[in-house]
Formats: structure tokens, C-alpha cells, sequence
């Protein structure tokens, strides 16, 4: 998730306020303001969100020639639009789920880009891998590398093979080899079938899987006449040595 809109808001300096605005129309422009955030956060975001961990980060352009606000006076002046969006979100807004952040930069124009991101989990910079194996894998030591907030481990394949993998790839077991693991079950099944490389197609090969995406592929256009109807590969069919055989 990484979603962003802009509302064209001028947002002024909280301290400057008071003495230049009367107290009923800053209170009108604040609902203005929070009106607009949950308009939009209701409207673009809260459909997107699955409930994981978010960041959104508020950003003020300041227009050209505009000053810089200082962070209080930052995140006090923008304070409507974040009730806004909480108001879309359907949450409060010490819910544990959004971190609020503030930024401003310089930009043609004026207004709040308000930005909402996942939120990186800070969990597995604090874990220490060192010596634990996974699949083929032993964590060596970290890196001083660091990718989408985690430590990067220089790790050492079973097949000799040493390569760097982000901490968080290890612990959900998305890596589990150098790659060596891959490259043996690709070599594998080239050996057993020996058809699948294009230049070499068996014509049974080819009948084999016609069949099989006639009865089991809901998406081909031959299956509403065949596995539509309840017709199955049996089991042994399902090697394509066997059919062929
Ligand atoms: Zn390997």
C-alpha cells in the first residue's frame, strides 16, 4: 500500500492564528479541514486497508516562497486534517496500528499531501540469527546492510555457497537455498519429462496438457464441457510419463 492525495489546503501557523483570525472561523476552517481528511481517507483508503500496520505521513507544501514551521507548530496545524483521517480510518487516533508523521517541503503550489504506507516492522533487527540453519542456509553474521528496515545476514548454502539474505526472507522461509535448491528441481524435471523445453515438445505432451486444462483449468475454454461436467484426470494421468506410456 502506498496511496496519496492532496487536499488543496493552506495550512497556517497555529501561532500566527490567534491573534489574526477570530476563534469562529478558525473553529469553521478546523471542520473544514477534518471534513476534507475523512472525505477522502473514507473515499480512497479505508477500502484499501486491510488493518496491517500504517504509516501516514502528512506532508505540508509550503508553496515557494513560504517558512518553514517548526515540528510543534507543524503537527499542530495539521492536526484537523490527521482527526480527518482517523475519522475515515474508523479508528482513534492513538490507535496502535497508524504511527502519524509530519514533514514539509518547498513546492509550487499549497496544500497537505497526506501519504499512507506499510508500516516496517522493527521486530526482526533485534533477532540474532547467527548459527541458526534454515533449509539449506546457516546465518553467519549480519551485514551492516540494511533492506526494507532489516539486518541483511551473509549466510552459507550447504552447496558452499555464500550469499547475503535479508532477515525477514529467512524467518518466513521464503529463502531456504543459495538458489541451488531451484536450479536442482528446474534441472530435475527437465530430465523426467524432457518435453517441457520448447524445441523438443512431445506431441503427446502437448495432448497431455490440453487434456489436463480441458478438465482442470476453469479458465479454458474447453472446460465447461469437460471438468464443467464433473470429468477428471485420474490420478497416474497426472505424470505426463505415465500418460504417455
Ligand atoms: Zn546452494
Amino acid at each position: 500500500m502506498n496511496v496519496y492525495f492532496i487536499l488543496p489546503i493552506k495550512v497556517v501557523s497555529e501561532l500566527n492564528k490567534a491573534g489574526h483570525e477570530h476563534w469562529a472561523k478558525t473553529a469553521n476552517r478546523r471542520k473544514q479541514h477534518r471534513f476534507m481528511g475523512k472525505l477522502m481517507t473514507s473515499g480512497l483508503i479505508k477500502t484499501k486497508w486491510d488493518g496491517q500496520p500504517i504509516t501516514v505521513i502528512f506532508t505540508r507544501l509550503m508553496g515557494k516562497g513560504g517558512r518553514k514551521f517548526d515540528d510543534d507548530n507543524l503537527s499542530s496545524s495539521m492536526k484537523a486534517i490527521r482527526d480527518g483521517v482517523a475519522d475515515g480510518l474508523e479508528i482513534n487516533d492513538n490507535d496502535s496500528r497508524v504511527t502519524w508523521k509530519y514533514e514539509q517541503v518547498k513546492d509550487v503550489m499549497h496544500g497537505v499531501k497526506v501519504t499512507f504506507t506499510e508500516r516496517e516492522e522493527e521486530m526482526p533487527k533485534k533477532i540474532n540469527l547467527a548459527g541458526r540453519r534454515f533449509g539449506r542456509l546457516v546465518a553467519l553474521y549480519p551485514t551492516g546492510e540494511r533492506k526494507n528496515g532489516q539486518v541483511v545476514w551473509h549466510c552459507r548454502c550447504d552447496c558452499g555457497n555464500e550469499i547475503d539474505v535479508r532477515s525477514g526472507n529467512l524467518i518466513s522461509g521464503n529463502s531456504t537455498s543459495c538458489g541451488c535448491y531451484m536450479r536442482e528441481r528446474a534441472a530435475e524435471a527437465n530430465i523426467v519429462h524432457g518435453m517441457n523445453r520448447r524445441e523438443e515438445t512431445h506431441p503427446v505432451y502437448r495432448t497431455w496438457c490440453h487434456m489436463l486444462y480441458r478438465c482442470e483449468n476453469s479458465k479454458d475454454t474447453h472446460y465447461k464441457d469437460y471438468g464443467a461436467h464433473g470429468i477428471k484426470v485420474c490420478a497416474e494421468w497426472h505424470d505426463p510419463q505415465v500418460f504417455i506410456e
